[in-house]
């Protein structure tokens, strides 16, 4: 058997477009063209192509996006001085710092200073806590993509048990939290790096999702023939782009299975600019709300 594979490229263009006329009649109806600022510190090549293709993106739909880039040796009071002028710059929907930042700076008070409003990649607390709370503002991007890969494709999650391994605060412990509320349903099993006997888990998984950044680490004798597996790793090797999952023997286990690169990758991407839009019809209502 081969797995049936989970086109994240194509799925992610399906949605831009979608996402392309909403914004058109968006700014039909309000005269105001959605924004993103993104903020580069230092000059890490991997987030420098991060940065533009996410720019690239905002451009194909409609979104505007400014990039401010700072040096390495930015302070942390220089850059939440501009975050502060983005926070109550009223042409600024979204604001996104891209991580990592330089080591002199506190990636969780850069996140927390965010206007929680602004906060399209949904990792200021306020934003956390509401999505724990079920009724959330934003979705992270990438467990937001997760989400839409599994049911755009008809792939049920109520009653399935979903295997997680990895529990970062960007994909592990938001995607558990959000497949396990009610309305999705699914039975949620959070691995990590002390978990026992992971094999014995993983191979219990309707649906096995793995984010942990080690290339190839899931094999065959680990998936439950017929599985879902959706592979979140992007690891860079001799090999080029590789998952964390051995695609060519899961393959052939597996009921269905993402491809990396073209799998969650895209749909991270597209999550931001459906945040960016969301925060500008929110913003937008407020304002003309507000009386002045
Ligand atoms: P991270 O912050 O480094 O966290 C890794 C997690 O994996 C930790 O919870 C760690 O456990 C767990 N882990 C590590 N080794 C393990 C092992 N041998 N067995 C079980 N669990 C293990 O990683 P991240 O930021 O979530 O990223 C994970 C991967 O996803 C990376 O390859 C990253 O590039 C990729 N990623 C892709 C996208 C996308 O859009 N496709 C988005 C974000 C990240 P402990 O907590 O016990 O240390």
């Amino acid at each position: 058997m081969s797995a049936t594979l989970l086109d994240g490229k194509a799925l992610a263009a399906k949605i831009r477009q979608e996402l392309a006329e909403q914004v058109t009649r968006f700014v039909e109806q309000t005269g105001v063209t959605p924004s993103l600022a993104a903020v580069l510190v230092g000059s890490d090549p991997a987030s420098q192509v991060y940065v533009r293709n996410k720019r690239r993106d905002c451009r194909e739909v409609g979104i505007s996006s400014v990039l401010h880039e700072l040096p390495d040796d930015t302070s942390q009071a220089d850059l939440l001085g501009l975050v502060k002028q983005f926070n109550q710059d009223p042409q600024v929907h979204g604001i996104l710092v891209q991580l990592p930042v330089p080591p002199q700076i506190d990636t969780e008070r850069v996140l927390a200073a965010i206007h929680p409003q602004k906060d399209v990649d949904a990792f200021h607390p306020e934003n956390v806590g509401l999505l724990v709370q079920g009724r959330p503002r934003y979705l992270p991007c990438t467990p937001h993509g997760v989400q839409q890969l599994l049911q755009r494709n008809n792939l049920a999650l109520a009653g399935q048990h979903v295997v997680i391994v990895g529990r970062s605060d960007i994909v592990g412990k938001p995607l558990s939290i959000m497949l396990a509320q009610r309305g999705l349903d699914a039975t949620v099993t959070l691995c990590h790096s002390r978990t026992a006997d992971l094999p014995a888990i993983t191979r219990q998984a309707d649906i096995l999702v793995v984010a942990i950044g080690r290339p190839k680490f899931v094999t065959a004798d680990m998936v439950r023939p017929g599985a879902v597996v959706i592979d979140v790793g992007i690891n860079r090797t001799a090999d080029g782009l590789v998952g964390d999952v051995d695609f060519d023997g899961v393959r052939e286990v597996a009921g269905h299975l993402t491809p990396v690169p073209g799998g969650v990758g895209p749909l991270t991407r597209v999550m931001l600019l459906v945040n960016t839009l969301t925060a500008a019809r929110e913003l937008e209502s407020e304002r003309t709300t507000t009386p002045s």
